[in-house]
């Protein structure tokens, strides 16, 4: 959590005007897109969750392996991510995806590369997803206390920079289709960590689901960081909530490519 730490306020409200309730579920696969092996979790564990239990198939791409996620400056950095990879599986299991991938690429050292970008569309021309969710790569400052991490900006430009047009494009990435990776078009993206949101989905239910899948990830959830997690987390969620009459919600920009 440490190198990682995740905005801990709700996007402040005169943005918010005329944020629309929840879509209706969209069919097809969903391909989440985040920088660490617990920001899926925290920004978007209830939507995920509720999407899987949907019946939609959804997967999970992570950019970096996080091998910075600690304070304690003995900790090796392999056996770190090795750690990390084993607590992603296990909160994929709690989210109930259909599968997870960890990128190799050093925590804190994320970079819109070709290199990435070719990655990201080898997934999203392999799952063929019907929504890409990633995070917004323009949200730098929440509130007073907290400004993004670099990683975070960069997963969102780079995941939108692989979607379009590169995914569904023949004109891109061409030697993949010489690998049978044929062009998809993603049809819809959806942004967490928003300061923009025009979006607010439903997850009643999901609380649970969400905090369960976090505190999966035991290497970065632990001391404070539980406490602080159990007590925002859910507040978080209520103030969504409160904007289109639920109990608990995730906000998101929503854009439809179509
Ligand atoms: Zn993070």
């Amino acid at each position: 959590m440490v190198e990682s730490a995740e905005p801990l306020v709700t996007p402040p409200g005169p943005e918010t005007a005329g944020a629309e309730a929840e879509p209706a579920p969209a069919a097809g696969p969903a391909l989440a897109i985040f920088a660490h092996p617990d920001d899926a979790e925290i920004s978007s564990g209830g939507t995920l969750a509720k999407w899987a239990s949907q019946g939609r198939e959804v997967h999970l791409l992570i950019l970096t392996n996080g091998d910075r996620g600690s304070e304690d400056p003995d900790q090796d950095r392999d056996e770190l991510a090795a750690t990390r990879a084993v607590e992603t599986e296990a909160a994929g299991k709690v989210l109930g995806l259909a599968g997870t991938t960890i990128l190799g690429n050093h925590d804190g050292e994320l970079e819109n590369t070709l290199e990435v970008r070719a990655e990201i569309v080898r997934v999203i021309r392999t799952i063929r997803p019907a929504t890409v969710l990633t995070c917004d790569p323009t949200a730098w400052f929440f509130g007073t206390r907290y400004f993004n991490h670099a990683d975070h900006r960069t997963a969102g430009a780079t995941a939108l920079d692989a979607t379009f047009p590169a995914a569904g494009s023949p004109m891109f990435f061409q030697e993949l289709m010489a690998e049978g990776f044929q062009p998809h078009k993603v049809p819809e993206v959806w942004l967490g960590w928003t300061l923009e949101p025009n979006t607010y989905h439903d997850v009643t239910g999901f609380m649970d689901v969400k905090l369960g899948a976090l505190f999966e990830h035991r290497s970065q959830v632990q001391g404070d960081m539980l406490g602080i997690f159990k007590e925002w987390i859910p507040l978080e969620a209520k103030n969504a909530g409160e904007k289109i009459g639920v109990e608990h919600a995730e906000a998101f920009r929503v854009l439809s490519l179509d």
